[in-house]
């Protein structure tokens, strides 16, 4: 069988890539296709001062090729801070494949992709993401040493949600201290929107400490299994967002906190684990601190997933990763703290905390 030969016509004109906002001074973008597995990736390495970039790669459906471009220039760019905000020496750097996971996706074409993530020597380093399991990371294992989140038989670092969900747990602890005056979360009221792989093991260290647990799920069964294993209350409200309750914890979904909800929220404290809770980070980050809710940033508070998987780049154990994990308390008090002296949101202040640690790493790097 002979393949089919195209002839190249020109591509058609646009803006400029290098200039388009969600650019925003990408080191590099990978293309990368093979037709014989129908494999059409995107690697985006947003930034490597700190250390490699290492993210997930993530296989969505998405509509059309730009979407999938947006995507993983925009959660590439979020790794770059998630990683310099919680003092890892790591860059940020994501992966999508188009295609849906449940469908398209065969042994063959995780392996070429895996062959591609080799090709980047190092540059950047895989992990499991939406659409991608650790048995697909275990087959990247096979091609490269470039991947992480590998099963735990073969030196991987096993499930990040329970690190995730102490992170969760700290940085809510942390935000209760600057908003209460005290960490202790005995008798606060917490609403914990999603009942999922973090969201349990949450919920498991707040009735510990003896906090009143409300849950939200869209599967009755789940938050029946909360009540019934952690004692929590399930939710029965009519609204969600106007609930009488301490602290919301997302743990769901991105964007909960939007133009419709943001007025209503009588939480005091919001501290989840769910990316990108802020619909808009500018507008709704500002409505917050202008309402005095005590925002904990979602890119730092969910980080233990990564500190995991770092361990198993820079050979740590569970216990390391916890500790380290552990100081997402600190570095959130430190961000309320820095907002309130430069007068900007939680999330301006922890970008800008971890945008200066890069420029400091780049002096350095510049006078090696
Ligand atoms: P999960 O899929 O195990 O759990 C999500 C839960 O939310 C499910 O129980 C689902 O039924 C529920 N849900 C979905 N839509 C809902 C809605 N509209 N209202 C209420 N509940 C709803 O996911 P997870 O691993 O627990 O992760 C939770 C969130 O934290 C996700 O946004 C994820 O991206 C983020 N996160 C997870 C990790 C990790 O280590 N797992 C790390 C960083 C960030």
């Amino acid at each position: 069988m002979t393949s089919e030969i195209t002839t190249p016509v020109e591509l058609k004109k646009m803006d400029p890539v290098f200039g388009q906002v969600s650019f925003d001074n990408h080191e590099q973008i990978v293309f990368c296709n093979d037709k014989d597995t129908g494999l059409k990736a995107i690697i985006g390495i947003h930034n490597t001062v700190m250390g490699p970039a290492l993210g997930g790669t993530r296989m969505w459906n998405y509509a059309n090729e730009w979407e999938a471009l947006n995507d993983v220039l925009r959660l590439s760019r979020g790794m770059t801070y998630k990683s310099a905000i919680t003092g890892l020496n790591l860059g940020g750097g994501k992966a999508v494949i188009i295609g849906d996971s449940k469908i398209d996706k065969t042994p063959e074409m995780i392996t070429r992709f895996g062959e591609f993530v080799n090709s980047l020597s190092g540059k950047y380093i895989t992990a499991e993401d939406v659409g991608t399991t650790t048995e697909d990371m275990d087959r990247i294992h096979k091609v490269t040493n470039y991947v992480t989140g590998i099963s735990e038989s073969i030196g991987g670092s096993g499930n990040p949600s329970p690190v995730t969900a102490y992170g969760v747990y700290m940085g809510m602890k942390a935000a209760a201290k600057y908003q209460f005056g005290s960490e202790n979360l005995e008798g606060k009221k917490v609403l914990v929107q999603g009942t999922g792989h973090v969201g349990e093991t949450l919920i498991s260290y707040l009735r510990k400490e003896g906090a009143e647990v409300f849950v939200s799920d869209i599967h009755q069964d789940k938050m029946e299994n909360m009540v019934a294993k952690y004692g929590a209350k399930i939710f029965t409200g009519a609204d969600l967002y106007s609930a009488d309750v301490d602290i919301y914890s997302p743990c769901a979904l991105g964007a909960t906190i939007n133009d419709e909800t943001i007025h209503k929220i009588k939480a005091k404290v919001i501290a989840g684990a769910a990316n990108n809770q802020l619909a808009v980070e500018a507008i709704h980050g500002q409505i917050l601190r202008e309402r005095g809710i005590a925002y904990a940033p979602d890119f730092l508070i969910n980080a233990g997933g990564i500190i995991n998987v770092y361990g198993e780049i820079v050979k740590y154990g569970k216990d390391q990763a916890m500790k380290m994990t552990e100081n997402i308390y600190n570095t959130t008090l430190e961000i309320f703290n820095f907002a309130d002296v430069n007068n900007m949101t939680t999330q301006q202040a922890a970008m800008q905390i971890a945008q200066n640690r890069i420029d400091q790493r780049k002096k350095e790097n510049a006078n090696k």
